[in-house]
């Protein structure tokens, strides 16, 4: 284990600046905050931080990455808490050290590329600062090097292959190339160890006869570029396991036929230097055909810059070759973590130098396809985005504000069409609660339900509110044409007729209707009346026509009309309102007006209102209450005067609340030294509910008056 001066030396050797107090406070919190804690190599648990905080050293990062480094598991694994961390080591850390907390708890559950791409996502738009996915990483990392010392084979592999799905690509995507192979180099030795185990026996094999090949090809490369009057050093290394492994997967042939293992680099000062040592290369050795790539002109997304060249170059041996200069080589070395590096060399971090790693932050702002990890979703947008599972562990993205009902039409639109609760976390809450990156979401479902027109205010996926829209626009065809077929089967007995689809069929092109269907759903929507569609049907009325008698004057006569149309089936907010004015309730005498584009609205028979419809009987239109709108929940209203002392309010509520009835909304409107007027909107069953709250608290001592509200 790194001793706390190493490090303390490590940091400063690259950084003198470093925050050294910071450093040995960490290491010391760290410490004693793991105690005891043991690692599964029976290691004290203290010694994982610490390598942690030397990864990070190595990767030169900056004194707040080093601490964060020591204390990234002190929240998750001991007493401490993040007040603790923010007391003793400041804000910045203690954000840093929660990020990397939240980081942890996110576990890869599904091979699924999809889920993998998913959870990339997830884990960039949780890292709001790159170096909490920069101890994520080097935490990972120290865990795959010590991943042999658990004992769970179940345990091992999914950790392996989180690292492989999630990790590396991360790594490679972030451009930390160095990085991005050793992880890759632990996974692929856990999930195909004979495989690996195969390629490293033969790679030896060809070591030993080959007898030091390597070195006498950097040499002789060494040789050749001086002659061609260039300063540069070679190095050369053979290709890792797995980088072999994938090309023999990918072309699908045999090691021996795999030419080129092993892999040589040319670094030079500048990048016409790059070009002349590849035109040194080229004169003196044979080209593989379709090998060359110029990475320097046309860099990759993560701002890779290198030329790659084949050669069947001195031994005759068929090898790559790279040639980029130093600067390009650290960058393709340790990536995003080069920028702290700049960053402590002051001054530096500006001009080109400072481009670059403008331009690969912001194509980490990119999202990832599975193929390229290369998208063009910004970064800015996972931080739009939420992340939420289902109880099996898929995962899906919604954009932020989205709610258990968009989450369950992104799980299926059935699920969505009939999602009647949802439990998040295991809590059952509101539908239109909002959702939270890394929640668990059960929808519950019920084969009664259907999409509510209300869904539609809280919704923010296009799919559900497309779903929920195509739904209440079918409903509300239906009802105004059940509506419409009511009003004119009505008209037509009024008019003495009976009722006949024919007349219809031979007028219905007067109104603009391709069908009979589309005459009563345009009744029913109010956009012309029964009245008129009769007058054109017969145009000399039968004598018969003086028997028409207007709804308004009906309803002066205050008896019931046999020709009501029944409200049944209409939905509250599509083809059917409430009027504001009255509340009608079940049990109410009522009367409907029609409103261009709107259906109908029910008011009750005495509402004061209606005396502004008295012109337009074309306009009313006799409904009836039906049984089953007794269920559906309905809302009076009812005016209260009373004696302004304390607890008065407490015994109006309470009355209400034994009755049954459920106060929807309460408001004081007017309140004198001696008493209070409120008005209070109550949901009850029917008029004869209601009727019973108000004869119960008339029965109330401390209230004055109670009386139904009427328009
Ligand atoms: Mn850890």
């Amino acid at each position: 284990m790194m001793r706390q001066f190493e490090l303390v030396e490590l940091v400063k050797s690259y950084d003198p600046k470093a925050d050294e107090v910071a450093i040995n406070r960490a290491y010391v919190y760290s410490m004693k905050a793991h105690g005891s804690q043991k690692r599964a190599s029976g290691d004290p648990y203290f010694s994982h931080p610490v390598e942690v905080a030397g990864l990070l050293a190595q990767m030169k990062l900056d004194s707040a990455s080093i601490v964060t480094g020591l204390l990234h598991d002190t929240v998750e694994d001991t007493v401490a808490t993040l007040e603790d961390i923010e007391g003793m080591f400041g804000l910045d850390i203690a954000r840093l050290v929660d990020g990397v907390t939240k980081l942890s708890r996110i576990e890869l559950q599904s091979d699924n590329t999809k889920q993998a791409e998913n959870f990339r996502k997830l884990v960039l738009a949780m890292s709001q600062d790159i170096r909490v996915l920069l101890v994520k990483l080097a935490d990972r990392l120290h865990n795959m090097q010590t991943l042999h010392f658990l004992d769970e084979t179940e345990k091992r592999r999914r950790i392996a292959r989180e690292t492989m799905e999630l990790y590396v690509p991360l790594a490679e995507r972030m451009g930390m190339h160095r990085l991005k192979d050793q992880l890759e180099d632990l996974a692929f030795a856990e999930l195909h160890p004979d495989a690996r185990t195969g390629i490293t026996n033969r790679l030896g094999f060809l070591r030993d006869q080959g007898g030091g090949i390597v070195p006498r090809i950097v040499e002789e490369l060494s040789e050749t570029l001086d002659e061609g009057g260039l300063k540069a050093s070679v190095s050369g290394r053979e290709k890792s396991p797995y980088s072999i492994w994938r090309k023999m997967q990918r072309k699908n042939v045999s090691f021996e036929q795999l030419a080129d293992v092993m892999a040589f680099r040319v670094l030079v000062d500048n990048a016409a230097d790059c070009y002349h040592a590849l035109g040194i290369l080229h004169s003196a050795y044979h080209v593989v055909p379709g090998r060359f790539k110029d990475f320097i002109s046309t860099p990759k997304p993560n701002n890779y810059r290198s030329l790659h060249t084949g050669l069947i170059g001195p031994q005759k041996q068929r090898i790559e070759v790279q040639i980029r200069t130093r600067d390009m080589h650290e960058i393709a070395e340790l990536g995003v973590a080069a920028h702290w590096i700049y960053k402590q060399q002051g001054g530096r971090v500006d001009g080109r130098q400072y481009r670059w790693l403008r331009e690969l932050l912001e194509i980490l702002e990119h999202a990832s396809n599975p193929e390229e990890f290369l998208e063009h979703t910004k970064l800015a947008m996972f931080q739009d985005q939420v992340f939420a599972f289902t109880p099996k562990g898929d995962l899906f993205a919604l954009p932020r504000g989205a709610t258990p009902v968009d989450f369950a039409y992104a799980v299926h639109s059935q699920i969505g069409d009939t999602c009647v609760g949802a439990k998040i976390n295991g809590r059952l809450l509101p539908l239109r609660t909002e959702l939270s990156n890394g929640d668990q979401v059960e929808i519950i479902t019920s084969k009664a339900q259907t999409p509510s027109p209300t869904w539609e205010r809280f919704v923010v996926t296009g799919k559900a509110r497309a779903r929920i829209r195509r739904f209440v626009r079918t409903q509300q065809r239906t009802q105004y044409l059940d509506l419409g077929r009511a009003i004119v089967q009505k008209a037509f007995r009024q008019a003495g007729h009976d009722f006949s689809e024919r007349p219809l069929e031979a007028i219905r092109a007067q109104f603009n209707c391709e069908t009979v269907e589309d005459l009563y759903a345009a009744v029913g929507e109010g956009l012309t009346t029964g009245k008129l569609v009769v007058n054109a049907a017969f145009p000399q009325p039968p004598d018969t026509a003086n028997k028409v008698v207007p709804l308004s004057q009906a309803r002066r006569r205050g008896r019931p009309n046999e020709t009501a149309v029944p409200i049944r089936g209409l939905i509250p907010g599509m083809a059917l309102h409430f009027a504001g004015c009255c509340h009608p309730l079940p049990g109410d005498r009522i009367v409907g007006i029609v409103t261009t584009g709107k259906g109908v609205t029910i008011h009750t028979i005495d509402c004061d209102t209606l005396g502004s419809f008295a012109d337009e009987p074309e306009r009313w239109l006799d409904v009836a209450w039906t049984s089953e709108e007794a269920d559906a929940g309905h809302t009076g209203r009812i005016n209260v005067t009373l004696a302004n002392e304390p607890g008065n309010l407490g015994s109006l509520t309470t009355t209400i609340g034994k009755q049954g009835g459920n106060i929807s909304n309460l408001k004081i409107t007017n309140r004198s030294t001696d008493f209070f007027e409120i008005m209070v909107d109550i949901e009850v069953a029917d008029v004869k509910h209601l009727t019973n709250i108000i004869a119960a608290l008339r029965a109330t001592p401390v209230i004055n008056s109670v009386e139904r509200a009427r328009g």
